[in-house]
């Protein structure tokens, strides 16, 4: 049997991290504006795996030090509510980021909702103005999981420049902003999708890979460059009838048992990417109160 080679990326150890190092920023910021960091949260409907993030998100937020005010709404709730409470919430100066937790009800508007978002407070950087400030350089509130993965492969790499980066995946929240990220850090970025033709000949060429798709462990160890750097974004649930009748358990996008016998460095699902979205969170809600309050903080 081939041996494991793949360095894990434990991106629980570094959120933790990174949560950590929000702290002095927190303080900084209710010592001059006399209250701390506070992010607005908005669920609509009973959806289990929302319901499970928005709790995660507000628990970790209060315990970093900052205030999170939560609305939940009933899944019946009309567009024109849901706008109303945004833009309320827009008005409140004590609120620093409005987070609407996706996905709605299907008679509600995504688009719509996520545009009525100030953009000031848009910690989820959905906003066509920061996916504009993005893609021009413009210093923005950036989408969680892409700063997330960026900041794993500088902790993990270093300099990023020079080195060619394949994403699959081509979403606004994940693919796309990423490309934006690493070609900021001087990376060469090529982005393949579902009509790519030939991806494995492409994605084997890559020395960072990320692969964000939904499709459980598509990434086989023939699709990987010997000694690339693995990041997958993917969260799939799979059924696990080793554990029992109605089980499952969480599998990513890359087959990670044989990834790791080629990668140098990998990810794993879970404990990879899902928690640096949520601390990427965190660190956004610091930065839109820094920045719309003019308070100097260490986070650049
Ligand atoms: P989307 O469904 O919005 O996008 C999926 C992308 O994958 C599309 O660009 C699609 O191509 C592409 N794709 C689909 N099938 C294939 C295929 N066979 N070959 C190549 N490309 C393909 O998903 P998201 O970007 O929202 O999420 C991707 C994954 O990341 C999901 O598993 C999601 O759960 C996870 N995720 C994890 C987060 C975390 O915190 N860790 C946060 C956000 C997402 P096309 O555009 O042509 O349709």
């Amino acid at each position: 049997m081939t041996p494991n080679k793949a360095k894990l990326i434990d991106g629980k150890h570094f959120s933790n991290q990174l949560i950590r190092s929000l702290i002095p920023d927190i303080k900084t910021i209710l010592k001059i504006i006399g209250r701390p960091p506070t992010l607005a949260v908005i669920l609509v409907g009973e959806d289990g795996a929302s319901q499970v993030y928005v709790r995660n998100k507000v628990k970790q937020t209060e315990a970093a030090g900052m205030v999170s005010v939560e609305h939940r709404l009933s899944d019946q709730t009309d567009e024109e509510t849901l706008l109303s409470l945004v833009e309320t919430l827009n008005n409140d100066d004590d609120i620093d980021g409005i987070l609407v937790q996706l996905p709605l009800p299907k008679h509600i508007n995504e688009h719509s909702v996520i545009q009525a978002i100030n953009p000031d407070k848009d910690v989820d950087g959905f906003h066509v103005i920061n996916a504009g400030k993005l893609a021009t350089g413009q210093k923005g509130l950036v989408p969680c999981t892409p700063l997330g993965c960026l900041l794993l492969l500088r902790d993990t790499l270093g300099d990023l420049s020079g080195l060619h980066a394949v994403i699959i995946g081509r979403s606004n929240i994940v693919g796309k902003p990423l490309g934006q990220l690493l070609l900021a850090e001087n990376a060469s970025v090529t982005i393949v999708h579902s009509k790519t033709k030939n991806i494995e000949k492409l994605t084997s060429q890559a020395d960072i890979l990320i692969a964000a798709v939904g499709r459980s462990e598509m990434v086989k160890s023939s699709w990987i460059k010997p000694g690339a750097c693995v990041i997958d974004v993917g969260i799939n649930r799979i059924t696990a009838p080793e554990k029992g009748d109605g089980k499952y358990r969480l599998v990513g996008d890359v087959d990670f048992a044989e990834a790791s016998t080629i990668a140098h460095f990998i990810t794993p699902v879970p404990g990879g990417v899902g928690p640096m979205t949520i601390a990427c969170l965190l660190r956004s809600t610091v930065v839109a109160a820094a920045m719309r309050k003019g308070v100097e903080i260490s986070i650049k």
